[in-house]
């Protein structure tokens, strides 16, 4: 992999954890901390100079590093039940055991929660104020259900109470222009992340490679190194083996495998390739708007888990047309339901997979590799 490209991810990477337990040597951070999710609006919290972490992320990390059986048993037993979303079951059990692979993020101060993506992520950070006993700041966003400039508005003072909050924790003084620098950086890693989402179709095997790499855009995406950091990654994409047109190609309806080496059931799909990926457009944000408190309200008001049914059937037909997949995988979650239902209506045969991202556990292999061979007999005599 070129230098270049891994430069930037280890400093990233370094800058990310470096407050982690694992780290720190028991130094406090020196920043405010916030816990955010995944679609919070992090240009605000970089403006004023707060360090964020995110729950999810790091649960997928632990799961990655084959840590999430333990501690998603100690949650069982002290915290939350395992039939909770698997990412909370596995981070609280991280921090209740104090473990994890790379030690344990540094207490909040502040915690942010949205409801852009889910109503599990709000109640979840309920879950952590009060074993931390911290404020708490839930930002709701109306999505498509509240006509747009009613919700700019109602969003918009939810972002004005949000910096005027983080401007007393941090004792920072918020600068617009400053906002408008990491709204713009956003949106190039955003658009640099569109081009490398380009090349899923004409190589193999590289969505292991982009499940692994978007979290680059969930956790750093409006920093300045995230954009350059993606253009390296197109070249050495671009450098790689075509793919073999005579599998079949396939979308992935669903979150990566966390708990997989490939991410995806690579052992039973040697017939398939890969040609797309929703989870892989989540964090693809729309800023635009004709300043910089539109288009963050644009970014985080419209995202793809928040739309209405209609639009997301719209959006995810779309990009399978474009991708050129003629079946899909489909992942029946069980952490997350929100997830399953953005792949109603797809006009497309589909292997269904009772599964799991985080718990390697729940999931049938002998069943999962039948749905998938009979996905593979329905397109071949189609
Ligand atoms: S996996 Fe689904 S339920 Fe869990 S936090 Fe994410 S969006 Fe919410």
């Amino acid at each position: 992999m070129a230098q270049s490209f891994i430069r930037i991810q280890t400093h990233l990477m370094r800058e990310y954890y470096k407050d982690f337990s694992k780290y720190s040597k028991g130094k406090k951070p020196e920043k405010k901390v916030a816990w955010v999710t995944a679609f919070t609006p992090v240009e605000i919290l970089e403006t004023l100079g707060i360090s964020y972490y995110y729950p999810e992320s790091y649960a997928a990390v632990i799961a990655a590093s084959e840590k999430e059986q333990d501690l998603m048993q100690a949650s069982d037993r002290d915290n939350l039940s395992r039939d909770c979303c698997s990412y909370s079951c596995c981070y609280n059990g991280s921090i209740d055991m104090q473990e994890g692979p790379r030690g344990v993020p540094p207490k909040p101060d502040v915690l942010i929660a949205t409801n852009n993506q889910c109503n599990t992520l709000p109640n979840w950070w309920n879950v952590l104020a009060v074993k931390y006993d911290v404020p708490l700041i839930v930002i709701d966003y109306p999505g498509e259900n509240m006509e747009r400039d009613a919700a700019f508005d109602y969003v918009n003072e939810q972002h004005k109470s949000l910096i005027r909050k983080l401007e007393e924790l941090s004792g920072n003084k918020f600068d617009e222009g400053v906002l408008n620098e990491f709204v713009e950086n956003s949106k190039k890693s955003v658009s640099a992340w569109n081009c490398v989402l380009k090349q899923i179709p004409l190589k193999d095997g590289i969505v292991t490679l982009l499940f692994d790499d978007i979290s680059f855009l969930i956790t750093a995406r409006c920093k300045a190194e995230t954009s350059e950091m993606y253009g390296f990654l197109i070249d050495e994409i671009k450098s790689m083996p075509d793919a073999d047109f005579s599998k079949i190609p396939v979308f992935w309806l669903g979150y990566p495998l966390w708990w997989h080496a490939d991410r995806y059931l690579s052992e039973c799909m040697d017939s398939y390739r890969i040609v797309g990926a929703n989870y892989l457009t989540w964090w693809s944000l729309d800023y635009s708007g004709i300043n910089v408190y539109e288009k963050l309200f644009t970014a985080y008001n419209y995202t793809f888990l928040n739309l209405q049914q209609r639009s997301r059937d719209k959006k995810l037909s779309e990009q399978v047309r474009a991708s050129g997949a003629k079946g899909a995988i489909v992942l029946h979650n069980k952490s997350c339901k929100c997830d399953f239902v953005s792949a109603r209506n797809l006009e497309l045969p589909q292997a269904e997979l009772d599964i799991d991202m985080i718990d390697r556990t729940y999931l049938n292999i002998d069943n999962a590799k039948c749905q998938i061979d009979l996905l593979k007999e329905t397109l071949c005599t189609a």
